[in-house]
C-alpha cells in the first residue's frame, strides 16, 4: 500500500510499504478514506523528538475516517463495510486506567498512538491506505451517516481535545476567557468557548492569518509579537486577569504566557502537547496566584468522543471551518512543509486517500 513515511526532519516520502494484516484476534483492518495531520505531528516532522521515531519506517497520522475491510475473529462490534473513526490512542476499555477514564494511558495497549513512532506502540499511521486497529472493540467507533468524512477526522483528536479542555475551563457566561494558540485545535476551542461566554474570548498568537481566522470565528485577536499582552488583558478585565485560559500552542513559552494572564484563582486548561522535557516554568507564577492547572493535553480522546460528536450533531460546532487545504496522499510532503512553516492561509489539511 501507499503510505507517508518519515525519513528525517522535514523529509516525508510517499512510499510503497507492506499492507497491515490481522496480528491479533481483536484486530480490525480499515481502509482510510480521509486523514489529516495534527499540530502534534509537527514535533515528529520537525525532528524535535527523533528518539521517538524510526526513520524510513515510521508512518504518520492519527486522524481518520475509514471503512472496515477485515475483522479479527474475536471482534464483536464491527463488520466489513462499517464506516468508522478512532481516537488517536489505542485503548481497551477494560483495564484499570481505562476504567478511570484515563484511556490514553491504557495499560493493555501501553499508551499506543497511531502513527506516533516507536515510543508509542510503533503503530502504523492514518496517512496510509490501510491501518491496523488493535483492540478494536475497546475504542474504534462507528460513524453515523449524518457525519461526513471531513467532519469525522476531527473526532479522532482535535475536537475531543478541544471539548475536554473547554470543559476543564469551566467557563460561565460572565467569564472573561482566553485561548492561547490559534492553530486548528485552538480555533475549535475558541468556537466552543465563544458559544458559552458573553464577551469574545481573547485569542493569543503571533501568526497573522491565524489571528485573522480567530477574529472571523468569534475571537478578539491579540498579536503577542506586536501588542503589550499584559496591557491588553488588564484593559479587558478591569485589571483582574482572565478567569480561564485554554492553552493549545503546546509550547513552554505559551504555557508561561497563559500563567501570566490569569486572575488569582483562575483556571489554566492545558490542551496543548508539551514535549519539551526541560522547560523552566516558574512555580511562583502558579503558586502566587492560586492558579488551577488542569492539563489534558495527553487527551483521553475516547472519553471526549461522545461530547465531540454531540457538539457536531447538535450544530454547536462545524469543525470543517478550520480546513484550509484538501490534498492527496502524494501531496502530503509539500503540505506538511507548508503547515510547518505556517504559510499564509494554511490552517488544516484534509488528506483524501
Ligand atoms: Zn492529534
Ligand atoms: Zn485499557
Amino acid at each position: 500500500m501507499r503510505a507517508v513515511v518519515y525519513h528525517g526532519p522535514h523529509d516525508l516520502r510517499v512510499e510503497e510499504v507492506p499492507d497491515p494484516a490481522i496480528e491479533d484476534p481483536r484486530d480490525v483492518i480499515v481502509r482510510t478514506r480521509t486523514a489529516s495531520m495534527c499540530g502534534s505531528d509537527l514535533y515528529l516532522y520537525q525532528g524535535e523528538v527523533e528518539e521517538m521515531v524510526a526513520p524510513g519506517r515510521t508512518t504518520l497520522g492519527h486522524e481518520i475516517a475509514a471503512e472496515v475491510v477485515e475483522v479479527g475473529p474475536e471482534v464483536t462490534g464491527f463488520a466489513v463495510g462499517d464506516r468508522v473513526t478512532f481516537p488517536y490512542s489505542v485503548s481497551c476499555g477494560e483495564c484499570p486506567t481505562c476504567r478511570l477514564g484515563q484511556t490514553a494511558h491504557c495499560l493493555t495497549s501501553g499508551k499506543a498512538i497511531y502513527g506516533y513512532g516507536v515510543a508509542f506502540g510503533d503503530l502504523g499511521g492514518s496517512q496510509a491506505e490501510y491501518v491496523r486497529v488493535p483492540l478494536a472493540d475497546g475504542h474504534l467507533r462507528h460513524l453515523p451517516d449524518s457525519v461526513d468524512d471531513a467532519t469525522a477526522v476531527f473526532l479522532s483528536c482535535n475536537l475531543p481535545a478541544a471539548t475536554i479542555a473547554v470543559e476543564a475551563a469551566a467557563a460561565t457566561p460572565g467569564d472573561r476567557v482566553g485561548v492561547v494558540g490559534a492553530g486548528p485545535t485552538g480555533l475549535l476551542a475558541l468556537q466552543l468557548l465563544a458559544d458559552v461566554v458573553d464577551e469574545p474570548p481573547l485569542v493569543f498568537d503571533s501568526v497573522r492569518h491565524r489571528l485573522d481566522r480567530a477574529a472571523e470565528l468569534g475571537g478578539r485577536p491579540v498579536d503577542v509579537a506586536e501588542e503589550d499582552v499584559a496591557a491588553v488583558v488588564e484593559a479587558a478585565t478591569d485589571g483582574l486577569g482572565l478567569d480561564a485560559v485554554v492553552e493549545f500552542a503546546g509550547r513552554g513559552a505559551a504555557f508561561d504566557l497563559a500563567l501570566s494572564i490569569l486572575r488569582p484563582g483562575g483556571v489554566l486548561a492545558g490542551g496543548g502537547v508539551y514535549l519539551e522535557q526541560d522547560h523552566p516554568t516558574s512555580l511562583f507564577a502558579a503558586y502566587f496566584n492560586n492558579l488551577q492547572l488542569r492539563l489534558n493535553g495527553f487527551a483521553n480522546a475516547a472519553m471526549g468522543f461522545d461530547a465531540a460528536l454531540a457538539a457536531v450533531e447538535s450544530g454547536r460546532i462545524d469543525p470543517t471551518t478550520v480546513i484550509s487545504h484538501r490534498v492527496s496522499l502524494e501531496e502530503v510532503p509539500a503540505a506538511a512543509e507548508a503547515f510547518s512553516r505556517r504559510e499564509p492561509g494554511f490552517h488544516k489539511m484534509l488528506i483524501e486517500v
